[in-house]
């Protein structure tokens, strides 16, 4: 039985009555109370305001963006913009002039977008670029590839990896600061680790590379779970997927402070945009908005914080990237609402299929992870606003079940 002493049920129950009704407007969570759904991580459930949304847009305006003469293609085409300027509101824009918003198919293209048709305009032979050695490979391939192809020109940049603290799962800020030099021109991060739930503390990433760096922001796990505000994050770039912050797949962003090099202007991304995508993320953000990302964050944090203390008394379990705060007279570290776990002696996809015989939906594998990240599988439990307590105790009985 796990314990609720603390902040934890502070934020349970100051929260119970505004998480209850916010679960209610998720309809396929509602249809279906045998089951819990633990994998906002790799995609969101929709409100039935996106769901609406969708509706009302395909119902009432579809037509193709910039081109055209009539109400429906005029309306889509402000639809795009309006979008643009929702995007830059949710993410606290406090110079909406001085930036730049793309729709793209999700992070992953977004992150090559930016490797590819961006950075080779920063860098000159000589730099040096920072990428981490296990964020998502969405957050490590493209920066690779770019480094090839310049290097096929001539160009020839150096990579230096950015460790992680182990205890943590937080990237390892004294390593960094000790690495980045003169010539780092170029780093990238996640804001919250998808596998370790971490809380990246991206704050601390200007103040060890200087002024002049471009940091590139993977918030894929942040937006849509807490407040992203690029008022406070003194980051270049800040790119996530529609998906996860509950909108239709294939829409994604790449906001670009238009400070540093130029304008980031992605070629061959100029055919019809992914309009219905765009309608339900705009309908997303005012949805996140309205719910208090502040509060969605603390919600998930508190569950979070319950499934790490549970485990604590479970010995068959690792937790991935906080094995310090599972010591018993250590204080819970602080995750977001990502537990990613191992049993000592079942294999993580069996694992998967014996929590989903239970009505448990997690992610069971190595979770897209690249570079020197975890080769053995794991079970990741990966919450939301619509997730309860109750679900994260029943959980935890099965995982005690299981030995
Ligand atoms: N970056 C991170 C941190 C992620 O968690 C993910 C998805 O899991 C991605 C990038 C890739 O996102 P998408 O598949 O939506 O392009």
């Amino acid at each position: 039985v796990p314990r609720t002493d603390g902040q934890v049920p502070v934020a349970i129950e100051e929260l119970a009555e505004w998480q209850r009704a916010l679960r209610a407007q998720f309809p396929i969570i509602t249809a279906h109370p045998e089951l819990a759904y633990l994998d906002s991580a790799a995609t969101a459930q929709k409100p039935q305001a996106v769901l609406d949304a969708v509706h009302t847009y395909l119902t009432t305006t579809n037509a193709n963006a910039g081109r055209g003469t009539y109400t429906w293609a005029n309306r889509t085409t402000a639809l795009v913009e309006e979008a643009r300027d929702r995007v830059k509101l949710f993410l606290g824009d406090p110079a909406p002039g001085r930036s730049t918003v793309h729709f793209t198919s999700g992070t992953t293209e977004g992150l090559r977008g930016v490797a590819r048709d961006w950075l080779p305009w920063l860098l000159t032979d000589g730099d040096e670029i920072v990428v981490p050695v296990a964020d998502h490979e969405a957050n490590i391939a493209p920066w690779l590839e770019t480094q090839r192809e310049l290097a096929g020109q001539g160009v020839h940049i150096r990579v230096r990896p950015m460790p992680y603290q182990a205890a943590s799962g937080d990237y390892d800020h004294t390593a960094l600061a000790e690495l980045a030099g003169p010539r780092t021109r170029f780093v990238a991060v996640s804001h919250v680790h998808h596998v370790y739930g971490a809380d990246m503390n991206v704050h601390r990433i200007r103040r060890a590379v200087g002024p002049d760096a471009v940091i590139c922001l993977d918030a894929a796990q942040s937006v849509g779970h807490l407040p992203v505000s690029v008022a406070d994050l003194d980051v270049d770039f800040v790119l996530f997927s529609g998906h996860k912050a509950m909108a239709l797949p294939g829409t994604g962003v790449v906001w670009a402070r238009r400070a540093r090099g130029p304008e980031f202007a992605p070629g061959g991304w100029a055919g019809t945009p992914n309009t219905v995508g765009i309608a339900s993320l705009t309908a997303a953000l005012d949805w996140l908005d309205a719910a208090g990302t502040d509060r969605i964050e603390r919600w998930t944090v508190a569950l979070a914080a319950r499934l790490t203390e549970g485990l604590r008394g479970l010995d068959a379990y690792e937790v991935l990237g906080c094995q310090a705060s599972l010591a018993a007279d250590s204080p819970v570290q602080r995750r977001q609402g990502i537990v990613t776990l191992r049993h000592h002696a079942i294999d993580s996809s069996d694992l998967g299929f014996i929590l989903f015989s239970h009505g448990f939906m997690v992610r069971s594998d190595q979770h897209c992870q690249g570079g020197a990240g975890e080769k053995t599988g794991s079970v990741r439990v990966s919450l939301h606003v619509h997730n309860t307590v109750e679900e994260v105790d029943r959980l935890l009985t099965v995982l005690a079940s299981l030995g």
